[in-house]
């Protein structure tokens, strides 16, 4: 058994970043960027109202009050798309739309609602002064021309997606997702939707599975529940090992009888890295590599799955997606915490803000088979060993669940 810093060194010795590929924007959420985006033009690209109204030169507004309307000759109109070539002398306004180019020789807009009289199509009543530049967005107030938008290894969410549209990409090169297969093995597990005989159980681990591996940004390309049957994990683990990057597996890595899975990973060529990690929950944890594949067999426990998954499997993805990879925080203890002596300790917990302070509590569910402890939690508190549980007001660490948020 080996402590849980020790083993994170390991993995994290066993870890490169992939290569990167060019793909569609459209099919590229949650990947990772693997260059600087810069903008290729400045933003806006050309002057244009911010408004609709009318385009004027302020000059020609001077003294214009709600009493006191100054007329202009219209002379025409633009709207967004158009191309901007209309010109405009003193004494003469434009109809101009948001987003339209604003006529050369105008240097303000006035909105329509400070105007009258445009339905006539021939003159139109300003009753606002306007000073240059009103209601103008100008070229590169927004972005200058090679700025750098957004940095290598962000990664892609709405924000950048909408940014990266805005000027104009429609491919960009990321590091590739890694190749994911996922299995749950055990000669009682029944998909959900079947009915269930003695001594069987749902298979929940899958699920959880792949939905942290679809946010965590992985592609998952093989995914079934294998018997306890060694042909059986046989074929599934060396179809894996040939096809994906990472391989991860839940239950039998322990000490029962029908716990192939290791045994499995050794006839197939993977090197063990280590087999069992001194933490609570998730003890017989099985890290190896074969090739760049890497291959963790987790417990089958539900919350030493999820957990495991959370503490070990999504850190190493992050890391071979090119991404920052996300740590803890410290967090004072709301209630006491049931440090191990001699293990680290994992409980899905509450973060919470008070005051200018993150405060956390473990679930009150402690045992490994109760999944229904993550239902309210929003993060994972872990504490390292030594004598005796945390007091209250003591420090964890917290693992915030990504897509939880920090009431
Ligand atoms: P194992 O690690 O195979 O010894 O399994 C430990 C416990 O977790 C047993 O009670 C299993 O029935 C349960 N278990 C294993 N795999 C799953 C799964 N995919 N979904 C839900 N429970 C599971
Ligand atoms: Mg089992």
């Amino acid at each position: 058994m080996i402590t849980v810093e020790k083993a994170r060194n390991i993995v994290a010795e066993n870890l490169k970043v992939l290569d990167f590929q060019q793909i569609k924007l459209q099919e590229s959420a949650g990947r990772v960027l693997a260059e600087d985006i810069p903008a290729l033009f400045p933003m806006p690209r050309f002057d244009n109202s911010a408004m609709d109204g009318f385009a004027v030169r302020a000059a020609d507004t001077a003294d214009a009050g709600k009493n006191n309307p100054v007329m202009l000759k219209m002379i025409g109109g633009v709207s967004a798309g158009d191309p901007g070539d209309l010109v405009l002398e003193s004494g003469e306004c434009a109809q101009c739309m948001t987003g339209a180019p604003i006529p050369q020789g105008s240097d303000a807009v006035v909105m329509v609602e400070d105007t009258s009289g445009y339905d006539s199509g021939e003159t139109v009543e300003i009753y606002l002064e306007a000073y240059p530049g009103k209601h103008i967005r100008r070229r590169g107030d927004e972005i200058a021309q090679g700025d750098v938008l957004i940095q290598k290894k962000t990664r892609i969410t709405p924000a950048e997606l909408g940014t990266l549209a805005t000027f104009g990409y429609s491919r960009v090169r990321v590091y590739r997702a890694p190749k994911l297969a996922l299995v749950a093995t055990g000669d009682e597990l029944i998909k959900p939707g079947q009915p269930l005989k003695p001594g069987q159980i749902y298979n929940s681990n899958l699920f959880v599975f792949s939905d942290l591996a679809k946010r965590a940004g992985a592609e998952i390309t093989m995914e079934e529940i294998v018997a306890d049957d060694t042909q059986a994990l046989h074929a599934f683990l060396s179809q894996a090992l040939a096809e994906c990057d990472v391989v991860v597996s839940s239950g039998g890595v322990s000490m029962g009888r029908h716990d192939y899975v290791r045994e499995i990973y050794m006839e197939l060529g993977v090197q063990e890295h280590f087999w069992k990690v001194a933490q609570k929950p998730g003890k017989p944890l099985f890290f190896g590599t074969v090739a760049d594949r890497l291959i963790f067999g987790l417990p089958g426990n539900p919350v030493s799955s999820f957990i495991g998954f959370m503490e070990w499997v999504w850190p190493a993805l992050e890391k071979m997606m090119g991404v920052t990879v996300s740590g803890t925080i410290p967090a004072v203890l709301a209630e006491p915490f049931p440090r191990e002596s001699v293990k680290t300790r994992f409980l899905f917990g509450r973060a919470w803000r008070e005051e200018d302070r993150l405060v956390c509590a473990p679930s009150s569910k402690v045992g490994s088979h109760m999944l229904s402890s993550s239902l309210d939690a929003n993060c994972i508190i872990g504490s390292e060993p030594g004598d005796g549980p945390l007091a209250a007001g003591e420090h964890a660490q917290v693992r915030m669940l990504p897509w939880k948020s920090i009431p």
